[in-house]
């Protein structure tokens, strides 16, 4: 009966959802900028292509083996993350050595996905990841739309579907741990630690004597900022980091988007919410007697 519900409740927030962003005050979307918590600093020079990252993530996270491990042909196509894999790694495009690139939710300093969410499902913590609370979720994808990254999946599979990416491994690092990627990296080609540091690092090594890295850091300004951040010795394009998401934040574009829907559409979702609301807390004081 309850899924029943949940599932009824879900579709008509995704109908409306667009009008609950407008709906909702802003300080429910806002989302403050976290200028120095965790962060990651992915050198492509030292990148292995081994995928052991994509391996130890699924595992960390309860998700089925990669596909393929050992097996070079996999690199013939650029592969994306899926509900059921928060990291890819790919070969770079163009000439020169071989090169590779994991990619993966780039935790921004100010999270579209988050300012884009109606009810607060992605939250940037102080702590530096941007995580998911699908207890939260109405399944309005605004996040997967906000993303400049096409970071953020849909378990269009699922009865009862979620939105999934990588989390940083905020729970490993709420206990003092690394992500799982960084910490079974065989070739220190990710280095975790205060955003600050990381990029100060990537300056140091940028800006060191005989240096061949590209005088630039995927993250440092893009998109309002990343802590994930990338240092390469050819073109960041290369590894199919887009380089045209621009250096602002995308919070207010965010924001100006959502609050060009129709009229009509903000009318339904405050009543959406309010059903939503109330139902849930009528499981709460269910489940409580
Ligand atoms: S990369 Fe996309 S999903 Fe990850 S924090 Fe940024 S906007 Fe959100
Ligand atoms: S585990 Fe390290 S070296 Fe291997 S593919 Fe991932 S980032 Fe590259």
């Amino acid at each position: 009966m309850r899924i029943a519900r949940r599932t009824f409740l879900k579709s008509c927030a995704a109908i409306g959802a667009a009008g609950a962003a407008s709906a909702l005050p802003a300080s429910a979307r806002e989302t403050a900028p976290v200028p120095d918590g965790a962060g990651v600093l992915v050198d492509t020079t030292k990148c292995l292509g081994c995928r052991t990252c994509e391996a130890a993530c699924a595992e960390a996270n309860g998700l089925a083996a990669p596909e393929a491990m050992g097996d070079d042909a996999i690199f013939a196509t650029h592969r994306t993350t899926s509900p059921g894999q928060f990291t890819v790694v790919n070969k770079a495009q163009g000439g020169g050595e071989d090169r590779y690139a994991k990619s993966q939710c780039l935790h921004c300093l100010v999270p579209a996905c988050a300012s884009a969410c109606p009810v607060k499902a992605l939250d940037k913590t102080e702590a530096g990841p941007v995580v998911y609370h699908e207890d939260r979720c109405i399944g309005c994808r605004y996040c997967m739309v906000a993303c400049p990254f096409d970071v953020p999946k849909y378990q269009y599979d699922r009865a009862i579907p979620y939105v999934r990416k990588c989390t940083m491994c905020a729970t490993r690092l709420a206990k003092g741990g690394k992500p799982a990627c960084v910490e079974n990296c065989p070739a220190e080609a990710l280095t975790f630690g205060k955003r600050s540091e990381l990029l100060a690092e990537a300056k140091r090594r940028i800006y060191a004597p005989g240096s061949t890295y590209v005088p630039e850091i995927f993250g440092e300004h893009d998109a309002g900022g990343t802590s994930w951040m990338y240092i390469a010795d050819r073109p960041l394009s290369d590894f199919g980091l887009p380089r045209d998401v621009g250096d602002e934040t995308r919070f207010d574009k965010t924001r100006g988007a959502l609050g060009a829907v129709p009229f009509v559409i903000t009318l339904w979702p405050p009543l959406l919410m309010g059903l939503y609301t109330a139902s849930r807390r009528r499981d709460e004081e269910n489940d409580h007697e």
